[in-house]
């Protein structure tokens, strides 16, 4: 089985198992680089990471104003408690989007499958 000509970011030799068909894993392949950078992009500018950033931002300037003693102990601990829930709901929210992006790639595999084409584990 031929292994990905590519190599790891510590510069190690890919060893992943390529098709004949291809010198490149996905991670690796030049011709969907784009795509790549596209997706990290995406993910990157979600809803979720953006909101997981504010909170976690808001926490540590809390946690700075208690040591300061400029915000009572009692309130940043309710503050603290709100924003856990709220990072929780995040959290579940971007969990139930990745599971319907993986449930839509799955179903666009199953709909290529029905077709006839062959489908490729990259
Ligand atoms: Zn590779």
């Amino acid at each position: 089985m031929p292994r990905c000509a590519g190599t790891k970011p510590d510069g190690s030799p890919c060893e992943r198992i390529v098709s004949a068909s291809h010198t490149y894993c996905f991670a690796h392949d030049p011709a969907t680089a784009a795509q790549r950078s596209r997706n990290a992009s995406k993910a990157a500018r979600s809803k979720p990471s953006r909101e997981l950033a504010a909170v976690k931002e808001r926490l540590r300037g809390l946690a700075e104003d208690v040591l300061a003693g400029e915000v009572e102990q009692e309130a940043a601990a309710v503050a603290s408690r709100i924003l856990g829930v709220y990072l929780r709901a995040v959290e579940q929210e971007r969990k139930v989007r990745e599971q319907e992006e993986i449930l839509g790639r799955i179903e666009a595999l199953e709909r290529r499958a029905e077709q006839g084409g062959r489908i490729g584990w990259r």
